[in-house]
């Protein structure tokens, strides 16, 4: 999933919390610029979302299983889609079933608090949707096999709504921050774009231009 808003009704989309949070030029080169770099981590990524993508439903024992469910909570303004939404089967919630989002990630942990962000983002939406708590979800890494347990919990929450409340200023304002390089640019797939060591806000017009001449010399 891409794009910054949704163009019908301006809610932030969810994969674009985790963008913000690792990184607010990222999140801004992606939905206020609307550029995109695939590299190798997101190709990964994009491979093993594929099976986390096909929409349907099963049923395992005490839990059902939903593909690619389509969220939104209205009252913060942000929609998208849940690679997989767990209901486990619990006679002591509303309507005996306790929904359980789980968010598909690629082997390397880039950010964990940009995809517990991310997580915290669909669990609103269930909410508003089911209407009901939703304390808990799980962060899938395919490359270990690992599923993180993510409580939901007050700090979270707020860190989550504060994600929001930045991404809709970022594309409100048409905002693309300077880079801020930092060994996570190592790992961000806009980096050949984004030139974080030629466009921080240390670096002057005339600097940025003499380095963009001097790297396409060298291409
Ligand atoms: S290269 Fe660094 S500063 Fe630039 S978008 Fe990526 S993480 Fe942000």
């Amino acid at each position: 999933m891409s794009g910054a808003s949704s163009e019908a009704d301006n809610s932030v989309v969810l994969s674009a919390l985790q963008h913000v949070v690792f990184c607010e030029r990222q999140a801004a080169l992606i939905h206020v610029e609307r550029v995109w770099q695939d590299n190798a981590s997101t190709a990964e990524g994009n491979l093993l979302h594929g099976n986390a993508d096909l929409p349907g439903n099963e049923k395992r024992r005490n839990v059902e299983v939903a593909r690619a469910v389509l969220l939104r909570c209205d009252a913060l303004g942000i929609s998208g889609r849940a690679d997989v939404v767990e209901y486990h089967m619990d006679p002591t919630v509303p309507g005996g079933k306790q929904p359980y989002p789980v968010e598909y990630k690629r082997g390397k942990v880039k950010n964990e608090l940009a995809d517990k962000v991310q997580l915290c983002a669909q669990a609103f939406c269930l909410e508003e949707m089911h209407g009901m708590a939703v304390p808990r979800g799980a962060l899938f890494y395919g490359q270990s096999h690992r599923r993180v347990d993510v409580e939901f919990d007050t700090a979270l929450r707020e860190r989550t709504k504060t994600a929001i409340k930045r991404m809709r200023e970022l594309i409100e304002t048409n905002m693309v921050p300077p880079a801020e390089p930092a060994p996570k640019c190592r790992s961000c797939s806009l980096e050949p774009l984004c030139l974080p060591n030629v466009t921080n806000r240390r670096t002057n017009a005339s600097e940025y231009l003499v380095q963009l001449m001097h790297r396409e010399d060298k291409l």
